[in-house]
């Protein structure tokens, strides 16, 4: 099929580099309409793989990436909703802790966390005839399920919408141009028949990755088809402004605390490259009470200061340090987290990690920064 598609693209090419360029155009025009109704096709193509995957199956492993925000949390349980109401046996593992500011959601109570359940994680996994993939693109982002997963002989599906995907399953749905993986997760559910599965708890846990992953549809979210998925999941009756409340306004006092410590005291500013920094240690983070999810959105804070269209936050964890990068506009923060940090993502959003001290990481981040930001300026990336 890629090779299919290869020659196609390039016959294309031929026409368009013939003398008569009117005649051509034509022609290149109905053979762009073949490829997209080719593209259209291997959608479809996918989406039947999926659902005679899922058909053929009865024990279903869902896995989203370490550390799981609220799409790959949503992603996981709405789809776990989904499957069950197919009457299949289904489970969600998470390679770490999930943040405490998604607890509410239905679900998240028999999500099984690797980090603390190794035993029952393993004896789960060796029952499944399938593995599904939720929000990550590459093994690495499973953490040390990784291993675990390696030694699987059993069917994958991979459903996600970060760019550049290894080829980590036997059926990969992909789409980088997605908002979010829920918003995709939702549409292929539509696409297969199954609406009248999503259940309102499946729903809630949908639409928390749609609003999370644009800012509760700030950005990344100017796609008509969004805004369809949307209503389709009002019309399952979930309270939105509750879903908002619940995953916004319920922060504790010593998170709030710490965000304030981060922003009074651990802000700098980097003008020439339009940059900010901000960084956490350990003692910090103790000192603070510190539970998984509470540094959540603290990188978007400096992209609200005038002037600042890239922002990095460092912190230290147990084995490594977290990075996370936010911009705004064209600058590829996933670009520059894949060279210098491990780490990728989306162009505005991306993570990565460092194994040198806390102190190095941020001097890394200051050396290397203003190198990638010209190269950058010059179109040199
Ligand atoms: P966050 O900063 O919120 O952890 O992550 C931002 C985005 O980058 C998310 O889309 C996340 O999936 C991705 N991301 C975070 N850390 C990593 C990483 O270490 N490797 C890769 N490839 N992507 C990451
Ligand atoms: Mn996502």
């Amino acid at each position: 099929m890629v090779l299919f598609f290869q020659s196609l693209a390039f016959f294309c090419k031929d026409y368009v580099n013939d003398d008569n360029i009117s005649n051509n155009l034509n022609i290149v025009k109905i053979r762009l309409s073949i490829f997209s109704y080719l593209c259209r096709m291997t959608d479809s193509l996918l989406r039947d793989s999926f659902k005679q995957l899922i058909e053929a199956s009865n024990n279903i492993i869902i896995v989203p990436h370490l550390n799981p925000d609220g799409d790959a949390m949503g992603a996981s349980l709405g789809l776990n909703h989904v499957l069950k109401q197919l009457n299949k046996e289904v489970h969600v593992i998470t390679p770490t802790a999930y943040p405490l500011f998604l607890s509410w959601m239905e679900g998240t109570a028999e999500a099984v966390n690797y980090e603390q359940n190794a035993s029952l994680s393993v004896a789960l996994l060796a029952k499944a005839d399938l593995l599904i993939f939720v929000d990550f693109n590459c093994l690495k982002r499973a953490g040390k399920l990784e291993n675990e997963i390696l030694k699987l002989n059993v069917k994958k599906v991979m459903i996600d919408h970060h760019p550049y995907p290894d080829p980590i399953a036997d059926v990969m749905i992909s789409v980088p141009s997605c908002s979010s993986t829920c918003e995709l997760i939702y549409h292929v559910i539509n696409k297969i028949g199954w609406n009248n599965y999503v259940n309102t708890n499946a729903a809630e846990c949908f639409y928390t990755g749609i609003m999370t992953d644009t800012g509760s549809l700030s950005y990344n979210s100017s796609n008509p088809e969004t805004y369809r998925m949307v209503a389709g999941l009002l019309e399952k009756n979930i309270d939105k402004d509750k879903i908002h409340q619940l995953v916004f306004h319920s922060n504790s006092f010593s998170r709030m605390k710490l965000l304030g410590h981060v922003l009074g005291s651990k802000l700098f500013l980097m003008p020439e490259e339009g940059a900010a920094y901000m960084w956490l240690d350990k003692n910090e983070l103790q000192k603070h009470n510190f539970k998984p999810g509470d540094t959540e959105g603290f990188v978007n804070y400096p992209l609200s200061i005038e002037g600042i269209n890239i922002s990095a936050f460092f912190m230290e964890q147990d084995d490594k340090i977290k990075c996370s990068f936010r911009s705004r506009g064209s600058f590829p923060v996933n670009k520059f987290s894949e060279l210098h940090f491990s780490g990728g993502g989306h162009q505005n959003a991306a993570g990565g990690e460092s194994t040198s001290s806390l102190i190095e990481s941020v001097e890394k981040f200051i050396t290397q920064l203003p190198i990638f930001y010209n190269k950058f300026k010059n179109n040199d990336i």
